[in-house]
């Protein structure tokens, strides 16, 4: 078996990803690795906050692992909240926040197309390796669904009629941009192992 640490507490993506990952690999949370506290994102680009959080445990660990870094970037917004996705609100602005700010500063817009983007720093034998997934599609005028967590509730991924938030969590695993960074990495890894 090996072991990889994914620098995150979020017990959301970690089970999308334990779903994901092939066998022959054990994935350990932060706090299941015995780190108690992630890295501040303080980088502008998602590529530098996945290398931040994966880098400050790579640091006190010298074990492989990876750390992501995602977010909802909307057209009309300038691509905003962006790197800001989690806080968009405030620092200690809820999920329900977010999303109420989102609608608030997209009322009376008619353009509404936003990608989810997903960066993954892995840092394998001492290297970082980047592995990116993106999905566009629309946001919503109100939410729907109360599945997920984040944007879910107004996300609707294109060639789809519902929200990412109304679908079950194996649909949207099938198509998330977190997936497809992941699958990214999975073959990687793969790759390593033949
Ligand atoms: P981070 O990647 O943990 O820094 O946070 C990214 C933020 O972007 C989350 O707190 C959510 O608000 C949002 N986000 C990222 N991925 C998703 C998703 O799959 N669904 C809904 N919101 C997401």
């Amino acid at each position: 078996m090996t072991e990889l640490i994914f620098c995150s507490n979020n017990k959301h993506k970690l089970q999308e990803i334990r779903k994901m990952l092939p066998s022959g690999y054990i994935l350990q949370s932060l706090s299941e690795a015995g780190i108690k506290s992630s890295a501040d994102e303080t980088g502008v680009t998602f590529y530098e906050n996945a290398f931040l959080k994966a880098d400050a445990v790579y640091l006190h660990t010298k074990k492989n692992c990876f750390a992501d870094d995602s977010g909802l970037c909307v057209d009309a917004l300038g691509d905003a909240p962006g790197v800001y996705s989690a806080r968009y609100a405030g620092h200690e602005a809820t999920d329900a926040d977010n999303r109420n700010k989102l609608l608030a500063d997209l009322e009376g817009i008619k353009q509404r197309n936003a990608y989810f983007i997903a960066v993954i720093c892995l840092i394998w034998e001492g290297k970082a390796y980047y592995f990116e997934g993106r999905i566009d599609g629309n946001i919503t005028n109100v939410e729907h669904g109360k599945s997920g967590f984040g944007y879910d509730p107004v996300f609707i991924p294109n060639g789809y009629e519902v929200t990412f938030a109304e679908m079950t969590e194996d649909e949207k695993n099938k198509i998330s941009h977190r997936q497809i960074a992941v699958g990214k990495m999975i073959t990687f890894l793969r790759n390593l192992k033949v």
